[in-house]
Order: C-alpha cells, then sequence, then structure tokens
C-alpha cells in the first residue's frame, strides 16, 4: 500500500496528515463557532471564519458505507481490502474515506465500531481504521 500517491502537504492539511505522531487523531475546529471541518481548509464553510484550528478527538468512528477493492492498483498491493467511509463519533458529521484493517473485507458492516491506528509512511500518518478491541 506504501507505493500509492502520499498527500501533498501544506499548511492548512499537515495538522490531519501528521496528527498521528501525537498518537491521536486531530480535526480542524472552527473556533468562532466550534464546527468541526474536514477535508481541511483555511476558512470556516459554517461562518467564513479564519480562526481555525486542529482539536484532538477519540479516533472512534462507525462505518456509514464500504466498498470491497480487488483491483491490483499498483503491482504490489495486497487485495481485497475494504475502503470505508467512517463518521467520527465524537465530531458529528465529518465523514472520513479510509481503509479498514484487522477485519477481513467479508466481515465488514455498516455500523461496525472502530477506531483509528496510523500507518506511518514518510512524513505521513494515514489515519486506518481497525475493529474496535473487545467490540465486533
Ligand atoms: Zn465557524
Amino acid at each position: 500500500m506504501t507505493t500509492l500517491p502520499l498527500p501533498v502537504l501544506d499548511e492548512t492539511n499537515s495538522a490531519y496528515w501528521q496528527a498521528g505522531e501525537t498518537g491521536s487523531l486531530r480535526i480542524l475546529r472552527c473556533q468562532s463557532c466550534r464546527a468541526w471541518i474536514h477535508p481541511p481548509t483555511a476558512v470556516c464553510p459554517d461562518c467564513l471564519s479564519f480562526e481555525v484550528a486542529p482539536e484532538a478527538v477519540s479516533g472512534r468512528a462507525t462505518v456509514a458505507a464500504f466498498t470491497i477493492n480487488y483491483q491490483k492498483w499498483v503491482p504490489d498491493m495486497e487485495v481485497p481490502f475494504a475502503l470505508a467511509i467512517v463518521e467520527l463519533d465524537d465530531a458529528p458529521g465529518i465523514r472520513l474515506t479510509t481503509r479498514l484493517v484487522d477485519i477481513a473485507p467479508d466481515e465488514v458492516r455498516c455500523g461496525l465500531a472502530t477506531e483509528v491506528v496510523f500507518e506511518h509512511v514518510e512524513d505521513v500518518w494515514l489515519p486506518l481504521f481497525r475493529p474496535t478491541q473487545g467490540a465486533k
């Protein structure tokens, strides 16, 4: 998986892509109206404030949708794997497109409780999700 193109970091998105270095997922939040913001932008889409800053979230999320990928997009890609959209439990409305790990693709279900794990590649920490430990 590590041969896929990595995100290009900038001033706005680096807090998200490098959050794994701190051990917790961080999502931008408007400091004026408290709205969560993702994908990262420099201005709040709700109130147009420029006062946005990353805040740590628990990393727990619920699978909202998924698909199983069987296509080897690059020669050394391990297939099949589950691509999912997960909704963060403590940042309502924020959904991340991610890859599920530590679960067989045919066991993935909508509503599955998951938690973030990070895959460190070069200067980014990819937020991936696995079933919450002790729950399935
Ligand atoms: Zn705002």
